[in-house]
C-alpha cells in the first residue's frame, strides 16, 4: 500500500483478499451492499477527533468551548455525534440551525453565524433561543436588535472581525484579511463601529469578540498575529463586557502523503498562549476562549468509494479512467484545485505503476477529481478509495446532470450503519410542480 497512513483514518488495514478496510469493515463489501460512490465515516476517527480537542484545551485553560462547524458535514448522525461527544456546533443558516436542533443540541450550545442572515433565520435563531449571535455587518446588528426587542429577550452577540491577517491558504479559504465579506475591519474603523451599535441596542449583549482568519492551515503563526491585533482592538474598546474570544477554525489536515498538518495539541497551545499572551500584554484579563474546528474533525475520518466504468488511453497523452461520481460529490478539486491521493480499494497492496487522470462523470472538463493519480493498472469495475473526504464533501454536493448524491455509511468495531441513504431518481424530480 502507499504510505497513506496519515491520510486515511487510524483504523485503516489490509485485509487477508487485499481489500482496504475501515473501523473493522470490508470497504469492498460495503460498496457491494450500499452501492457507489459511497461515503465512509469511521466513527471511532471522528468520536477521537472531538475528544481530541476536547482534551488538549482543557489541559491549557478553563472552559473552553470547542464548537463543531457543522458546514464541513452536517448530516444528522454527525451532529447527534457532537452533541453526545460535548461540543457545541456553529450553524451558518437557517437551515443548518434546523438541522443542529433536529439533532438535539440544546439552543444555548448553538452559535450562529453568517454573512447574511436575513429576518425570517433571525426570528428562527431567537425563538429556538440561540444562545450566541455573531454579528457581521451593521445592518444585520439594526435587523437583530430590532427583532430582539421586538420578542422580548436579549441575545448574546460576538462581534466577528477582521484583523487583516492573510495566512498562506487558497484565497477562497483566507478569511482574515481586510478586503473580504466576511466580518467588520478593524482597520479603519468599522469594528469599533460594530461594537458601539451593539453596546447601544438595549436588546443585545456583547459578551466578546470573533475572528475566523482561515482555513486548511498549516502555520499556526497567524493565530499569534491575529491574537496580537485583536487584543490591542479589545483593550481600545474600554469596558469589560468582552470576555468571550472565540479564535475560529482552520486547523489544516493531510489529503497527501507529503502534507505536514500541525497536531490539534499543539494547535491549543498556539490559540490559547496567543490569547493569554496577547491579553496580558494590553492588560486585559484572560477572555474565555472558544475554537471552531470543522474539517480537522470530520475530514481524516471520511473516505469516499467510487466505481471505475471506462478507462481511456490517448495515445501519447495520458490515461483517463471514469468514476461514478465526481464534482456532484466532491467539489474540492474543481473549487480550490484541491490535490487528493487516491488507491484501489480492491487491490490495496498493489503497486502504482501509472499515472492517470480521474475524472468525475459530469459534462464538464474540469470535473477533474486527481489531476495526477499513481495507481496501479486499473479497468472497469475496479473500486477506487479517495481519503480525507469528510470534509466539504457532501456538505457541498449538488444534482448536476441528474446525480444522485451518494449515500453515507458510519462504521465501527466491525460493523456498519447506514445513515444517509443514496438519493433516488424520484427524489431528482420531487420538487418540481
Ligand atoms: C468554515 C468556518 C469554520 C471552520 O473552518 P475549518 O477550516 O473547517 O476548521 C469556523 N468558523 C467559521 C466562521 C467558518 O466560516
Amino acid at each position: 500500500m502507499k504510505p497513506l497512513d496519515q491520510v486515511l483514518p487510524p483504523s485503516a488495514a489490509v485485509t487477508a483478499e487485499g481489500h482496504l478496510s475501515i473501523g473493522g469493515c470490508d470497504l469492498v463489501e460495503l460498496a457491494e451492499e450500499h452501492g457507489t460512490p459511497l461515503v465512509v465515516y469511521d466513527e471511532g476517527a471522528l468520536r477521537g477527533m472531538a475528544r481530541a480537542y476536547r482534551a488538549a484545551f482543557a489541559a491549557l485553560a478553563p472552559d473552553v468551548d470547542v464548537i463543531y462547524a457543522s458546514k464541513a458535514y452536517f448530516g444528522q448522525a454527525m451532529l447527534r455525534l457532537a452533541n453526545e461527544e460535548g461540543l457545541c456546533v456553529d450553524v451558518a443558516s437557517g437551515g443548518e440551525l434546523f438541522a443542529a436542533l433536529r439533532a438535539g443540541f440544546p439552543p444555548g450550545r448553538i452559535y450562529m453565524h453568517g454573512n447574511n442572515k436575513d429576518a425570517r433565520e433571525i426570528r428562527e435563531a431567537l425563538a429556538a433561543g440561540v444562545g450566541t449571535v455573531i454579528v457581521d455587518n451593521l445592518d444585520e446588528i439594526d435587523l437583530l436588535a430590532r427583532e430582539a426587542a421586538a420578542a422580548g429577550v436579549r441575545q448574546d452577540v460576538l462581534v466577528r472581525v477582521t484583523p487583516g491577517v492573510k495566512p498562506s491558504t487558497h484565497s477562497y479559504i483566507s478569511t482574515g484579511q481586510i478586503d473580504s465579506k466576511f466580518g467588520f475591519s478593524i482597520e479603519g474603523g468599522p469594528a469599533r463601529a460594530a461594537v458601539d451599535a451593539v453596546r447601544a441596542a438595549g436588546s443585545l449583549d456583547l459578551i466578546g469578540l470573533h475572528c475566523h482568519i482561515g482555513s486548511q492551515l498549516f502555520d499556526l503563526s497567524g493565530y499569534g498575529a491575529a491574537a496580537a491585533i485583536v487584543a490591542d482592538f479589545a483593550a481600545s474598546c474600554g469596558g469589560d463586557d468582552l470576555r468571550v474570544m472565540d479564535m475560529g477554525g482552520g486547523l489544516g489536515i493531510a489529503y497527501t502523503g507529503e502534507d505536514r498538518p500541525a497536531a490539534v495539541e499543539d494547535y491549543a497551545e498556539a490559540v490559547v498562549e496567543a490569547v493569554r499572551g496577547e491579553w496580558g500584554r494590553v492588560g486585559l484579563p484572560m477572555p474565555r476562549v472558544l475554537v471552531e474546528p470543522g474539517r480537522s474533525i470530520v475530514g481524516r475520518a471520511g473516505v469516499t468509494l467510487y466505481r471505475v466504468g471506462g478507462v481511456k488511453e490517448i495515445p501519447g497523452v495520458r490515461t483517463y479512467a471514469s468514476v461514478d461520481g465526481g464534482m456532484s460529490d466532491l467539489m474540492r478539486p474543481m473549487l480550490y484545485g484541491a490535490v487528493y491521493e487516491p488507491l484501489l480499494a480492491n487491490r490495496a497492496e498493489a503497486e502504482p505503476t501509472q499515472t492517470l487522470r480521474l475524472v468525475g462523470k459530469h459534462c464538464e472538463s474540469g470535473d477533474v477529481l486527481v489531476s495526477e493519480a499513481a495507481l496501479p493498472p486499473v479497468g472497469p469495475g475496479d473500486l477506487v478509495c479517495l481519503p480525507a473526504t469528510g470534509a466539504y464533501g457532501v456538505s457541498m454536493a449538488s444534482n448536476y446532470n441528474g446525480v444522485t448524491r451518494p449515500a453515507v455509511v458510519f462504521v465501527d468495531g466491525g460493523s456498519a450503519r447506514l445513515v444517509t441513504r443514496r438519493e433516488t431518481y424520484d427524489d431528482l424530480v420531487a420538487r418540481d410542480m
